[in-house]
């Protein structure tokens, strides 16, 4: 079945594959970004791809750009099939190190993003008795890891909001959720962390130096292992959980995901144990 498909954070990366794999495979695919001066990789890999895409303005952080972009996708088509929550941001600094600004800003971005932009399909998702909200999570919103404790905090606040989403929506309304867990992605992500550090007083040299060294030291090691992905690999997992009939709770994207994330997931690998048992404690079905 086609299906119209609502993307977030299209101007690189994921959601540039996502867009593109999800037209190809014959959806009718809303593409949206912040900022439209920046769709230039989305426009050329359409074009190389030969799809057709509809691209909006979305800023996950401006519920106005949310309800009209909802607003116009529903006048078009009648319906929005599938959310796919991808916009997302790194940060990179101890708690000790970090703004309050800033910490604000990623959750509002990673976790509030969700939400906002959930929020405004649920009441046609419902009518409809249909569709799936699928967000692009991380191996760290399962395994908190060195100097990523905000976003990580952000990310394991989407696994909790899509688990208790899923534990009574799924069975009332017909409406799935599913996280997809990344582990890394080739893509803007680093870059654009690097660029916000540097935004607010660079690199600092004080106790955790030493510490965050190491952790810099090992990423390099982890680039050239098989913890990366390319979007596209990414995308192709996504479009897995978008064409199955029972959609998981949440999925690794790679071995090296699963490995790691394996002490916490490994006895019921796609949340739906956890599922059905919440549905039994909570609601008696
Ligand atoms: P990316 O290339 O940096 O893309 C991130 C996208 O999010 C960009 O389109 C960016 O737009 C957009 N975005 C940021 N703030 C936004 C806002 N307020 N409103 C709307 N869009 C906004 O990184 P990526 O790797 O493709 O990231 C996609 C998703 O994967 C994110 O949720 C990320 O957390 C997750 N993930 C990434 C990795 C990784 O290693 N890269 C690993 C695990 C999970 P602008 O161009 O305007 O900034």
């Amino acid at each position: 079945m086609t299906k119209v498909i609502l993307i977030t954070g299209c101007s690189s990366g994921l959601g540039v594959s996502i867009a593109v794999q999800a037209a190809q495979a014959g959806h009718t695919v809303y593409a949206t970004m912040r900022n439209l001066s920046k769709r230039g990789a989305l426009d050329t890999a359409a074009s190389e791809a030969g799809v057709s895409l509809n691209v909006l303005a979305l800023d996950v952080q401006d519920s106005a750009t949310i309800v009209s972009a909802v607003g116009a996708i529903i006048a078009k088509e009648g319906r929005i099939d599938t959310l796919i929550n991808n916009a997302g941001a790194g940060y990179v600094r101890s708690t000790e190190q970090a703004l309050e600004e800033d910490i604000s800003w990623v959750m509002d971005v990673n976790f509030m993003g969700v939400v906002r932009c959930t929020k405004a399909v649920m009441p046609y998702m419902r009518k409809a008795r249909a569709g799936h909200v699928i967000t692009i999570g991380s191996v760290g919103g399962l395994v908190g890891q060195p100097f990523n404790e905000i976003y990580c905090g952000a990310k394991f606040g989407v696994e909790g909001y899509m688990e208790a989403m899923a534990s009574y929506i799924t069975p009332s309304f017909g409406i799935h959720f599913t996280t997809v867990e990344p582990g890394g992605i080739v893509s803007e992500f680093a870059n654009s962390a690097l660029k916000q550090i540097e935004a607010s007083g660079g690199m600092l040299d004080d106790e955790y130096t030493p510490i965050l060294q190491a952790y810099i030291g090992g990423a390099t090691s982890r680039q050239s292992g098989d913890v990366y992905q390319t979007a596209d690999e990414v995308a192709s997992v996504v479009m897995d959980v978008l064409g199955a009939e029972n959609p998981p709770v949440r999925c690794r994207t790679s071995n090296w995901g699963e490995d790691l994330c394996q002490l916490k997931t490994g006895l019921d690998p796609d949340g739906k144990k956890l599922q059905a048992k919440i549905v039994e404690q909570f609601l008696g079905q």
